[in-house]
């Protein structure tokens, strides 16, 4: 699974608290009213990718990943 995009700072899902997307590419399911179908599909830019580990390491310090 790959982290398609992200929203580093977004502030309207959890009130008073600042908050991260993560855009996921992948789906299983093939729903004809999907809104997202180059993303549910996988078809996304490859160079552009990144994993949800290191979009993890850009916000929590290494250590606490290093510890697990
Ligand atoms: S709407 Fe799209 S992303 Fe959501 S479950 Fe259906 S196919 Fe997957």
């Amino acid at each position: 699974m790959f982290v398609a995009d992200y929203l580093e700072t977004f502030l309207l899902d959890w009130e008073g608290k600042v908050s991260c997307v993560l855009f996921l590419s992948g789906c299983n399911f093939r729903c004809p009213w999907c809104q997202n179908k180059d993303l549910a599909l996988g078809r996304i830019d490859p160079d552009k990718t990144e994993t949800i580990t290191e979009i993890l390491r850009k916000f929590v310090p290494h250590n606490t990943l290093d510890d697990r």
